[in-house]
């Protein structure tokens, strides 16, 4: 089966790529990135520059649609918020606009969200249900889901990923947070009791496969872990793996004062559950944390 794949380059991308070939896909990946590195982080696959050459390139049984400005690369100023939507609603409105203008549409797509669709949920326990809280991260992810969703109406299969905080070796947001912890001076953020809704990426990949292969499959998915920790359980587990110990809690205030609103990333949170993967019978490979870490510092 042939597969377009958005952001197959990044954290989550390179390793379903990887995955992917081992299944027998055959993949492009869209990439703003030199044909040889794109193909070093992803294994044999093409490689498309431009949005606009897929216009003559149809012929995909699906399309996976991760690509996106990180999210907490940058403090959010009104042209950063402006690059961070772009990448993801503008990129997915023309990818969508191209799809639909291709004779024979694909099966599906499957195409990225994240938990900050609920925004700050406090204690609630989240599912697919959850009714959002209004704020940045929740706009962000609800046009991009808008922007994916139009397919609908062509007969495309859509499937959407609120994908949590994910872990996994050598990237991702554990790459910063080790650091601190190994000279020892790791904390909890704030007073951490917000919740981190916390996946290991390799169960983000499989999701991802699960969404792609299962005919029946359609909406949106929450792919988190089944147990989400709160700052605090993730703070204890994280020195404990790393045997180094937690002592410098991070106040507040200083985080609003170092990253503006981006700090809300650190100090909100959603107790986010797989009800729909669960429901469907999905299998976690990580459903712990212990288990997660310990893979992803290795
Ligand atoms: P990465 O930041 O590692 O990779 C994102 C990819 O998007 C890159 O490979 C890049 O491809 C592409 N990209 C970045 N900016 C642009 C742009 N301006 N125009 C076009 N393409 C761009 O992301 P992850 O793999 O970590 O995550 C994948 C998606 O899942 C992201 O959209 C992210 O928001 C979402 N997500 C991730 C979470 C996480 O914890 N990792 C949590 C929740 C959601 P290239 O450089 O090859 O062009």
């Amino acid at each position: 089966k042939r597969v377009l794949i958005t952001g197959g380059t990044g954290f989550i991308g390179n390793m379903l790529c990887r995955e992917m070939l081992k299944r027998g896909y055959e993949l492009t990946v869209l990439s703003r990135q030199s044909a040889d590195k794109v193909r070093s982080l992803c294994g044999q696959v093409e490689v498309i520059a431009d949005l606009e050459n897929l216009r003559s390139h149809p012929g995909f049984d699906a399309v996976i649609n991760l690509a996106g400005e990180g999210i907490a690369d940058k403090r959010w100023t009104d042209q950063r918020k402006q690059a961070l939507r772009n990448s993801r609603i503008g990129l997915t409105n023309t990818l969508t606009e191209i799809i639909t203008s291709w004779g024979q549409p694909p099966e599906a797509l499957i195409s990225g969200s994240a938990v900050g669709f609920y925004g700050d949920q406090g204690n609630t326990l989240v599912t697919e249900d959850t009714v959002p809280h209004d704020e940045f991260t929740h706009r962000l992810c609800r046009d991009w889901e808008d922007a994916a969703l139009k397919l609908r109406s062509h007969r495309v299969r859509v499937c959407l990923s609120r994908t949590g905080v994910v872990a996994g070796p050598g990237g991702g947001f554990l790459q910063r947070m080790i650091p601190p912890f190994k000279f020892g001076l790791g904390g909890r953020l704030g007073d951490g009791l917000q919740y981190m809704p916390w996946v290991h990426r390799d169960d983000v990949v499989a999701a991802l496969i699960w969404m792609l292969e299962t005919p029946e499959a359609s909406g949106a998915y929450n792919v988190v872990s089944p147990n989400p920790a709160t700052n605090r359980e993730f703070t204890c587990c994280l020195a404990g793996t790393l045997r180094r110990p937690a002592i410098f809690p991070v106040p507040a205030p200083v985080l609003r004062i170092a990253l503006g609103e981006m700090s809300r990333l650190l100090l909100t949170g959603q107790q986010a559950v797989p009800a729909r993967l669960t429901d469907s019978g999905f299998g976690f490979s990580y459903p712990t944390l212990e288990k997660a870490l310990a893979d992803a510092t290795s």
